[in-house]
């Protein structure tokens, strides 16, 4: 994988004056609220409240691969890293725009994948490439694997991933048309059909024929919303909440 967070990649963005762009990774390891409180090490969150109870693997016939902007990497709140904790096929790639992944770059030669990058549909300039979850659909009776190219940052950086990764270019766009608003609360408040990461993963999945994947992925994700809002509140859980039940009676079928 291409490390993004090598130091020469940090040095030439450095150079070209490019911090306020928001796209050179930070010096420091993430430091915000609540970075002095013990975290688990396996899933980050607050020992007080730790997601790992609730991790339980899952299939799909649709994989994701995400393309991490290297700040996403340092957030505790990032909700992209959920889907791998359930979908072990899920890879990451770390965007990085001098430098594209070379392994990314094998995968999407590699006939065996269907890719499409999800991204809205509300510019003109790319009309011709976007497609609805039917093309998701054909992939599959074609005997491919589709892969769902996820850009995990904030809109912004997702914008700027999506326009100037010239390996995405000619990849069909697949935008998520939903009436679903956004149950993640853990960052500033944002326009309530911007849904988060884990968000648009579930529920593609679910347009694309893997429901079982994306009703585990959505309960996952409200477990992590429910346990790191209770830890901001300097609070234990006191009881399973009915997400989290779900989880635990997943967990225990597979036993
Ligand atoms: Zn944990």
């Amino acid at each position: 994988m291409a490390d993004c967070d090598s130091e020469p990649c940090r040095e030439r963005g450095a150079q070209r004056g490019e911090d306020a762009s928001g796209d050179t990774p930070r010096r420091k390891p993430f430091n915000a609220r609540g970075s002095f409180v013990t975290r688990c090490e396996a899933c980050r969150l607050p020992s007080l409240n730790c997601l790992c109870p609730y991790k339980v693997a899952t299939t799909s016939e649709t994989r994701v691969w995400l393309l991490t902007h290297p700040y996403e990497h340092y957030k505790p709140t990032n909700t992209g890293r959920l889907i791998g904790d359930i979908l072990d096929t899920t890879e990451v790639f770390t965007w990085c725009r001098t430098a594209p992944d070379p392994t990314l770059l094998a995968r999407l030669d590699d006939p065996r994948f269907a890719p499409f990058v999800v991204f809205p549909d509300d510019q003109p300039d790319y009309a011709e490439r976007v497609v609805g979850p039917d093309a998701v659909r054909a992939a599959k009776r074609d005997g491919r694997i589709p892969v769902l190219i996820l850009l995990d940052g904030t809109w912004r950086q997702a914008r700027r991933m999506f326009r100037r990764s010239a390996y995405l270019a000619a990849l069909p766009v697949l935008p998520l048309h939903s009436e679903r608003t956004t149950r993640y609360r853990l960052r500033k408040p944002a326009p309530s059909e911007h849904l988060c990461t884990a968000e648009v993963a579930a529920e593609l999945l679910h347009q694309t024929g893997d429901g079982e994947a994306a009703a585990t992925l959505d309960d996952y994700f409200d477990a992590f919303n429910d346990s790191y809002a209770a830890s901001r509140r300097h609070g234990k859980l006191e009881a399973p909440t009915a997400a989290m039940k779900r989880l635990l009676e997943r967990r225990e079928h597979m036993r």
